[in-house]
């Protein structure tokens, strides 16, 4: 396949979102081989080559069409679209699917010791982060006049040096919080891992490969939570049944042989089965039941 058909994907290259895109990606069938540099990847069976750089540097990457497609946090996206309007160019790169990993929060934390009732307490302070577009519009829209302090890193220690009164920072347990002494006060994002493409159009075979990536992709994703049930059951007690089966739309019916009253009831479920669930539907009648994970789903 020549260079051009090939689909450039920017991943970061060490950090909190490497494994889990990495594993995303080997979930849809990619096979990558690290050149020697490790700066990129290569697909071997698919035309899908991987760019590893610094998270931050993703966005612009799409938004420049170096690359077609990025792995990026949601955090970094939108603070980077601010910048960017700031700066009087929108943002073109486009956000094609929300993933399930990279969760974390962009939250205001202020030291324990302080006294906090409300945004309101943050007038006049000195606010550390390194998302300064973000903490810009949430003061705005809150009408709180208070100082950003703009920092590359580092953030947590910033009070305790005399820095800044209050912090916005990543949070997702709050551990690193609780380590410096600070209090998680005001959520500023709610943040993921996002999948986002360039803005320029794709040839025809290039764009058949997205959609086929992403189709990969929304399938990996439901899959990790499904599980095929499978049991046995009176056809007087089906409504029953139907009813405890999470989060499955349409089971298949399954007459036994030698059993006019007795079916096999075979169904996805796009919910965990639980042990309660499995108890609940041995009561309403069902026996013979079996759990299994799903691997691959294609709608
Ligand atoms: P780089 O060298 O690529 O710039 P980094 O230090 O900016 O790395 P990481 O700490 O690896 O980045 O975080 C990358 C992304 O992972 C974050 O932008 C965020 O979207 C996500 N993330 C998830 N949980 C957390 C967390 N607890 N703290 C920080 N980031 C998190
Ligand atoms: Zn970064």
């Amino acid at each position: 396949m020549d260079k051009e058909t090939r689909i450039k994907l920017a991943v970061q290259k060490s950090g909190r979102l490497t494994d889990p895109s990495v594993d995303l990606l080997a979930r849809c069938g990619l096979k990558l081989s690290r050149g020697k540099d490790q700066l990129m990847g290569y697909g071997e069976n698919m035309p899908f080559d991987v760019l590893f750089v610094r998270d931050d540097d993703i966005p612009d990457l799409v938004q420049e069409d170096v690359c077609d497609l990025g792995l990026v946090g949601l955090n970094v996206l939108e603070e980077k679209r601010l910048e960017l309007a700031a700066r009087g160019s929108p943002a073109r790169f486009e956000a094609l699917r929300t993933l399930d990993f990279g969760r974390c929060r962009l939250s205001l934390a202020v030291p324990v010791e302080h006294a906090y009732d409300g945004p309101q307490s943050l007038h006049g302070k000195r606010i550390a982060t390194t998302y300064p577009h973000l903490l810009g519009v949430f003061l705005q829209q809150r009408r709180i006049d208070a100082e950003i302090v703009i920092l590359s890193g580092a953030v947590e220690i910033a009070p305790r040096l005399g820095r800044a009164d209050a912090i916005c920072d990543l949070v997702s347990t709050g551990s690193t919080l609780q380590a410096n002494h600070l209090r998680e006060v005001e959520t500023v994002l709610e943040s993921h891992a996002v999948l986002i493409r360039t803005p320029v159009p794709l040839s025809t075979e290039k764009n058949e490969w997205v959609e086929r990536l992403l189709l990969r992709v929304e399938g990996v994703q439901q899959v990790k939570e499904s599980k095929y049930i499978m049991l046995h059951a009176p056809r007087s007690a089906l409504p029953a049944i139907r009813r405890l089966l999470p989060g499955s739309e349409s089971p298949t019916i399954i007459p036994l042989e030698g059993s006019p009253d007795r079916v096999a009831v075979h169904a996805v479920c796009r919910e965990n089965v639980f042990w309660e669930t499995l108890e609940s539907l041995k009561k309403a009648g069902a026996s013979a039941l079996l759990v299994l994970p799903v691997e691959k789903m294609l709608a």
